[in-house]
Order: C-alpha cells, then sequence, then structure tokens
C-alpha cells in the first residue's frame, strides 16, 4: 500500500486483494452453513437476501467476525483509517419532525439557531490548523436555498482552501432543490462547483418506505435517497451511506437496504464507505423501537462487510457506538472509525457519550490498541499517512496478547 496519493479508485485497499481473500478464507475451516458463502466471497460474488439471513443468524458471533475480518484483511492488511475532521452542523432548525431525531427544533424554539456564514466561518476558524475536512449536516431550513449554501461554500474554500466540504444530506439536497425551484441534479451540480467535496450518507435510515413512513414520515422516499446519490455520482460527488437499526424494521429490511445500495454502486461506484449505526433513544418519540445491543451492533458491521463487495469501506462510527465497540468493530470487518469530530450535537442530544476531545495522537492510540495500524486518510480516500501514535506516557502492560 502506498502512504500517500494513492488512485482514489484502489481507496487505500490492496489491488491484489481478491488473492489475499482466497488465502485468508482457504485458511481455516468453516462451520457448514457458512461454507457456500465463504466459497462465494472468494469469487467476490454478491452475497443473497438467503445469505444475510444465515449470516445475522449464524450462532458463533465470532466466526462471523472471523470471516468478515478476512475480508477486511485481505483489502487492508492490518491497516485501518481516520481523519482529521470537525463537525459543524449549520442550524437545527427543521421543517420536518423525524420520530427519531433528538436534533431539531422549530424556528420558534428558545435554542433554535441558524449560523450566518460569517458565524460558521468564525466557528470552523478555531479548528482549520488541525483538521482536512468539515463536516456539516443540519435540520432543513425554511428560508435557505441552494444560493444560501453556494455562498457559504464559496466563502469556505476561499478562507479554508486546504479543508474538504463533506455536507447535506439527500433530503436536504431534496429540500434545496424544492425551495430554489430547480433539480436535485441542478443543485449537487452547482453546489460542486462552488466548492462541496463529497456528501455524507446520513438519511438513508432504512430504504424501505414502510418503515420510512413509520420513523421519518415526510423525509425523502429510498427511491430519492438513491436517485440523489445516483445524481451526486453522475455529476463527479463520491458520496457515503449509513443505515439506521434498531428502531422497528425488520433483519430483512436491513438487508433488502444493503442490496439496494450495492446495487447502485455497481452502476455508478461512487459509495466510499458504508456507516451502519444503531438508533440512540434520548429524546426521541419512538418508544416501540427494539434497540440494538453490542452484539448486534458488532454483528451488523460484520453482516454489512460481508453482504458490501462493491463498497471499500466499513465504519464503526464511534461518536454513535462509543470508543470501547468501535474498537472491537475494528475486529468484526470495520476498518475506519470516522474522525477528530471536535463538535457534534446530532448523536449526543440523543444519548452518545462518545468523547469528543480526542486529537489524532488519541484517535491513532485506540486504532493501534485494536491491533491495527493507523492511517490517516483524506476526505475521499486518495491520500494516505501512516500514523504511528507516541506511547501513553504512563502505561503498566500487562502480559495479554494484542488485538
Ligand atoms: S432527521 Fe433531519 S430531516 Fe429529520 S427532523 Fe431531524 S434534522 Fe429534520
Amino acid at each position: 500500500m502506498t502512504s500517500v496519493g494513492q488512485p482514489a479508485a484502489l481507496a487505500g485497499e490492496h489491488a491484489d486483494w481478491l488473492a489475499r481473500l482466497e488465502q485468508n478464507i482457504s485458511a481455516r475451516s468453516w462451520s457448514s452453513n457458512l461454507q457456500s458463502i465463504a466459497g462465494k466471497l472468494m469469487e467476490n460474488q454478491a452475497l443473497t437476501l438467503e445469505d444475510g439471513m444465515v449470516l445475522y443468524t449464524h450462532p458463533d458471533l465470532h466466526e462471523l467476525g472471523a470471516l468478515a475480518n478476512c475480508v477486511r484483511e485481505a483489502r487492508f492488511g492490518s491497516q485501518a483509517f481516520f481523519n482529521s475532521n470537525v463537525h459543524i452542523n449549520q442550524t437545527n432548525i427543521c421543517v420536518l419532525a423525524c420520530k427519531f431525531c433528538a436534533f431539531r427544533r422549530g424556528p420558534k424554539a428558545s435554542d433554535a439557531y441558524a449560523m450566518s456564514v460569517d458565524q460558521y466561518l468564525a466557528d470552523l476558524e478555531q479548528y482549520a490548523h488541525a483538521v482536512d475536512e468539515v463536516h456539516s449536516v443540519g435540520g432543513l431550513h425554511p428560508d435557505w436555498g441552494v444560493e444560501h449554501y453556494e455562498g457559504l461554500f464559496r466563502a469556505t474554500k476561499e478562507q479554508f482552501p486546504h479543508i474538504s466540504i463533506k455536507a447535506l444530506t439527500a433530503v436536504e439536497i431534496k429540500h434545496l432543490a424544492q425551495k430554489s425551484s430547480i433539480s436535485t441534479k441542478e443543485v449537487l451540480r452547482r453546489l460542486n462547483e462552488a466548492g462541496l467535496t463529497s456528501l455524507p450518507g446520513g438519511g438513508a435510515e432504512i430504504l424501505d418506505d414502510d418503515v420510512r413512513a413509520h420513523i421519518c414520515n415526510g423525509k425523502e422516499s429510498s427511491e430519492e435517497y438513491l436517485r440523489i446519490h445516483r445524481e451526486a455520482h453522475e455529476v463527479g460527488l463520491p458520496s457515503n451511506c449509513t443505515m439506521l437499526f434498531g428502531t422497528v424494521e425488520r433483519l430483512e429490511q436491513r438487508l433488502q437496504h444493503m442490496i439496494s445500495l450495492r446495487e447502485l454502486n455497481d452502476i455508478t461506484s461512487g459509495f466510499q464507505c458504508f456507516v451502519p449505526y444503531p438508533f440512540l433513544p434520548d429524546h426521541t418519540r419512538l418508544p416501540e423501537a427494539q434497540l440494538a445491543t453490542g452484539t448486534e451492533v458488532l454483528r451488523t458491521i460484520a453482516v454489512s462487510r460481508l453482504m458490501l463487495n462493491n463498497i471499500p469501506h466499513i465504519k464503526a462510527y464511534r461518536m454513535n457506538i462509543g470508543d470501547h465497540l468501535a474498537e472491537l468493530g475494528l475486529q468484526f470487518g470495520a476498518d475506519d472509525i470516522d474522525g477528530t469530530v471536535q463538535k457534534e450535537s446530532i448523536m449526543h442530544l440523543a444519548g452518545s457519550t462518545a468523547p469528543l476531545d480526542h486529537d489524532r495522537t488519541k484517535l491513532a492510540r485506540l486504532i493501534y490498541d485494536a491491533g491495527c495500524e493507523p492511517v490517516q486518510r483524506n476526505t475521499t480516500y486518495s491520500s494516505f499517512e501512516v500514523y504511528t501514535p507516541p506511547p501513553p506516557p504512563s502505561r503498566r502492560p500487562l502480559p495479554m496478547a494484542q488485538g
């Protein structure tokens, strides 16, 4: 693997990862119900929904994790990725009211806010020396159209040319198109021109319109989410994709969600990373949610790695699942833990306790302690820097195996 400036198409992967995968999988024996799946993986065949059910219901969680890790190691060796970023949520005012959302406010709420361009830039300035990405998502502001974001992104690039802008979920793109009476593709084209680097994947929830009607009525449909990401890829904007699980969906709906994303990526190759994260219930309106356990989070990370054979990166999103589970996620098929973040409201208002004071040394230490080699990446997974953290000032080593 190269250290800096690898072609984006490889996204940090070993060019011969399929040959490595065959070696990894053949090196051990697998339970009888996993053998045909292991065979398909070695040939890079897409797994079916039925295969996914076998994985989700396989009794041995550790064997499932080992299979997922065969794929991760074939693609990336022992390397795992992070970046130096900051989250700035530009407004919490939203015309919708998704039941799982603890972040949105009505315009008259005492703690409603909408940052002006100058306020946004002043906020970013505090972190600009230490980050190369700003991640911005927010509510659907009733007065902001595409012109507002063109101005914001142009000003950001002018003042901080080294910072990539990863911003706006599919529903925000749809809202801007409605406000400005243009197509979603035109919104994407104009924002790309203004400096937008990529789209985050938020808002996918579960790509099933019955589930969506229950948990986020009024949001974009499954078809619209997929169409907007396809359009982003067509205008040259890479994107990520997500899955919010542990609300009211069934396992089949999670698997169909993954298959829909995979089928789109067969056409566009524009998804860089898949981010599965569990619903957090604080200050939300979904008492009927089944909520996901820690083992279910790990199982879902592993299943995602195995189902999504054409999306290179699987993220253990520490902002949502916390540092300890993210560390374990790296043993269950994930290869990325996201970034320094520094400021975050959406997950924390819903109950996340993930620390926000991590600099790159702390993040690299987390990856290192999980038995992996930390690699700092840029937003588009096209340049990489191996970063070995200095040892912590005080640590009493115990005679345990690493990783
Ligand atoms: S999830 Fe997004 S669209 Fe839904 S209420 Fe929250 S801020 Fe608004």
